[in-house]
C-alpha cells in the first residue's frame, strides 16, 4: 500500500492529507529506500550532480522574539549578544565572493538595529559590489512595506520557515505575542512582492505529530515555495524545551525525499542541524534528495554565539575551511559544489 502511495506521489506530486499521514506512520526501511531512489532520480533529472552553495552570514543574535525552542530567544540571559557592523558584513561577503559564493544569506534575530534603512543599505552595497550574486534575507517577520523596500534595494529571496502548518501546534512553540496567521501573511506578502520564498519546519519539534507533518507537506504542496528548509529540532540547554528529545535523522531524510517528490525543482538544503545530529548528516541529506548546502561565512569570533541549539557544528573553522570541507564531503559522495547563483530551475508544468 505504501509503495502505491510513493508511486502516486512521484507521478502526481500530490497526496491527500490522510495519505501523507499514512506515508509517515507506515514507513519502513523498504519504503524509505524506494522513496529515496525516486527522489534522487528526480533531483538528478533537474540538477544533475550539482550541489548549490550559499554563504551564510549570521548578522545578529539579538532578537525581540521568545520562541520556546530557540537558543537566541529574548529570555535567554546566558546568551552573549552580538551584532555585526555593516563593514563586518561586507568583509564576510568579500571573502565569500573570493571563495566562489554567488549567494549570500543574511540571517539573524529580529533586531531593531537592522531597520529598513540599515538593512536596505547593506543589501544595496553588497549588490553594488557583486551584481552577479543573489541575496537571501532571513530576518524574520517584518511589515509588507519593509519587505517591499528591501526587495527594491535588491534582495532576491527570503527564508521564513512557517515552523508548523497547524495553528494550535504553532501556539505551543511560540509565545502569545506571535501568531501563525501573521507568519502566513508574511509568506504570502513575500510571494506577492516577487521574492523567491523559502518556508520550512523543524522535524521532531515538541508536540509534533504525524498529522502535523502531513499538514506541513500539504502546505508545501499548495504554496510551492522556491526553497524549503527542514532540519531536526535540537534542544538548547537554556530554553523551556531543553529536556525534549532531538528530531531523528531518519525521519528528516525521509521527509527530504517526500518534499523533493512533492515539488521536484525546489531548492532543498541539507542543513547544519542535520550535520549536528549525525557526522554524515549533510551527506545523507543530499543522498535523500537535498541539493543545497550552506557553509558558514560568519566571522569565527561570533559563530559560537549564534547558538540556536546545543553542539552546533562548524563554529570553529575559517570560512575557507568550511567551504573546502563541504566541497570534499560532496565530492566523496559523487556530487559537485558549483559556483553560481543557484536559482530554482524551471521544470515541466510546475509554476513559479
Ligand atoms: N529570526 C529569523 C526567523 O525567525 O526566521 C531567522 C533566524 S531563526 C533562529 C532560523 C530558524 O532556526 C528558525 O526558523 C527555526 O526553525 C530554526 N531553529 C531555531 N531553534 C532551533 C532548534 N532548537 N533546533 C533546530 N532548529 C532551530
Amino acid at each position: 500500500m505504501i509503495e502505491g502511495l510513493i508511486r502516486k506521489l512521484a507521478e502526481s506530486h500530490s497526496l491527500t492529507l490522510s495519505e501523507y499521514e499514512s506515508l509517515i506512520v507506515n514507513r519502513d526501511e523498504g519504503s524509505a529506500k524506494l522513496l529515496r531512489s525516486f527522489a534522487v532520480k528526480t533531483r538528478r533529472e533537474i540538477y544533475g550532480n550539482d550541489v548549490y552553495v550559499r554563504g551564510l552570514i549570521e548578522i545578529s543574535n539579538i532578537c525581540r522574539n521568545d520562541c520556546l525552542y530557540c537558543g537566541i530567544r529574548r529570555s535567554n540571559t546566558n546568551c552573549e549578544r552580538y551584532r555585526l557592523t555593516p563593514e563586518e558584513i561586507f568583509s564576510c561577503a568579500d571573502e565569500g565572493y573570493e571563495l566562489g559564493f554567488r549567494t549570500f544569506v543574511l540571517q539573524g534575530g529580529e533586531d531593531s538595529f537592522f531597520s529598513d534603512e540599515v538593512l536596505g543599505g547593506v543589501v544595496r552595497e553588497i549588490k553594488a559590489r557583486y551584481p552577479d550574486c543573489a541575496i537571501t534575507l532571513s530576518m524574520g517577520e517584518r511589515s509588507r512595506e519593509s519587505y517591499a523596500y528591501l526587495r527594491e534595494c535588491g534582495a532576491d529571496r527570503y527564508l521564513l520557515r512557517h515552523e508548523t502548518a497547524d495553528p494550535e501546534h504553532y501556539s505551543r512553540l511560540h509565545p502569545e505575542a506571535m501568531s501563525w496567521q501573521n507568519r502566513m501573511k508574511c509568506l504570502r506578502e513575500l510571494r506577492e512582492l516577487g521574492y523567491a520564498v523559502g518556508c520550512g519546519f523543524m522535524v521532531g519539534s515538541p508536540f509534533q505529530t504525524a498529522e502535523h507533518i502531513a499538514k506541513d507537506l500539504k502546505f508545501i504542496e499548495e504554496f510551492h515555495p522556491e526553497m524549503c528548509g527542514i532540519g531536526p529540532f535540537i534542544p538548547h540547554k537554556d530554553t523551556p524545551f531543553k529536556d525534549y528529545p532531538a528530531g531523528k535523522l531518519e525521519l528528516t531524510c525521509y521527509l527530504l525525499s517526500v518534499i523533493r517528490l512533492i515539488h521536484p525543482p525546489v531548492l532543498l538544503p541539507a542543513t547544519t542541524a542535520l550535520g549536528t545530529i549525525d557526522p554524515l548528516g549533510r551527506e545523507k541529506g543530499i543522498m535523500s534528495g537535498a541539493n543545497v548546502v550552506m557553509p558558514n561565512l560568519s566571522p569565527v569570533g561570533v559563530r559560537k554565539k549564534y547558538e540556536l541549539y546545543d553542539n552546533k557544528i562548524c563554529t570553529g573553522e575559517e570560512s575557507a575551511q568550511c567551504r573546502e570541507c563541504l566541497s570534499n564531503r560532496m565530492r566523496q559522495i559523487g556530487y559537485e559544489v558549483v559556483t553560481c547563483r543557484g536559482d530554482m530551475k524551471n521544470y515541466g508544468g510546475v509554476r513559479n
